[in-house]
């Protein structure tokens, strides 16, 4: 058996990470990784950004990225894998969730001050380590931050119980994109596409429903699952012949407690994905 061991779900500085894609290639590495997806919420610049690291300490970096859909009135979080950066149909789609989430985080901040708590969008985009600002993914998290940095509430899961996190008062969801939209997208650019951390969807009716549409795959191995919730997912996915993924949806220091790592994929299931994605590449 080797050691090969692939992170295919973590977050950089382009959405709602604190490490930027350089330095996730360097803790990848570090950590004893030998593949990576970055998988940043609605935005695919991550990996031109982490791929002069990634080939200068020889870390397997494979295209990805973190689609926020709704169905039934849920969010539902899509990776999608192995599209081509360049792919012209994920450019395009990253442009309009960008558009569609400076209207709802516009909103959010509307309902925010209604209750006399005052977020100044500008200061959402504090952008860092070489990552472009209008590259970057603007989401909860960072209103979030602003509530805490501002003295509004006093850890992060506050504003979202509070304030900004689904069905509470300050929450909105603007334009959102349809799961069947997201799918159709990702096929158009030849990518695999996997239901994210499906234990997070808690209506069994709109699981079912998802089992039934075009997926590629579901995250069978996330964050710090343990070995049952493993088998569960395990045995859905070998039923449908999906694929499983995993990874820990690393976030660095706003998730301090869920290292780089701790859920992975193996020599498999990532050459899989590096096949189709060589496949999207060749010219
Ligand atoms: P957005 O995509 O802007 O709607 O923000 C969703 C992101 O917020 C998720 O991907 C998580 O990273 C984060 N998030 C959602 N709920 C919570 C929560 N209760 N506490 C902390 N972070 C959360
Ligand atoms: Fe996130
Ligand atoms: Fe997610
Ligand atoms: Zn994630």
């Amino acid at each position: 058996m080797n050691n090969f061991r692939a992170d295919l779900h973590c977050h950089s500085t382009c959405s709602d990470g604190t490490k930027s894609p350089g330095e996730l290639v360097q803790l990848a590495v570090n950590t004893g990784l030998s593949g990576l997806a970055i998988t940043d919420h609605d935005s695919i610049v991550s990996y031109e950004l982490a791929l002069p690291a990634a080939e200068q300490l020889g870390l397997k970096l494979l295209t990805g990225a973190e689609f926020s859909a709704t169905h039934m009135g849920s969010n539902i979080h899509i990776l999608a894998y192995a599209f081509s950066p360049k792919d012209p149909y994920i450019v395009n789609f990253c442009a309009k969730h960008t558009l569609r989430r400076e209207k709802r985080n516009r909103e959010i901040i509307a309902k925010l001050s209604e209750r006399k708590i005052y977020i100044n969008y500008d200061e959402l985009n504090n952008s860092q380590e070489g990552v472009p600002s209008n590259k970057k993914t603007i989401g909860r998290p960072h209103i979030g931050m602003q509530l805490l940095h501002k003295g509004y509430v006093s850890t992060l899961q506050e504003a979202f119980s509070k304030y900004i996190g689904e069905g509470k008062p300050c929450y909105a969801n603007v334009d959102p994109f349809s799961v069947e939209e997201t799918l159709e997208t990702i096929h158009q650019a030849n990518g695999i596409a996997i239901i994210a951390h499906p234990h997070l969807i808690n209506n069994i009716k709109i699981f079912r429903q998802l089992l039934d549409l075009n997926f590629d795959g579901l995250e069978g191995y996330y964050a710090k699952f343990p070995p049952q919730e493993q088998k569960r997912w395990v045995k859905i996915a070998e039923n449908k012949r999906w694929l499983i993924t995993g990874g820990s949806d690393y976030h660095g220091d706003i998730k301090p407690h869920i290292p780089l790592g701790c859920s992975w994929v193996g020599e498999e299931i990532f050459n899989l994905l590096k096949n189709k994605f060589q496949e999207n590449t060749k010219s």
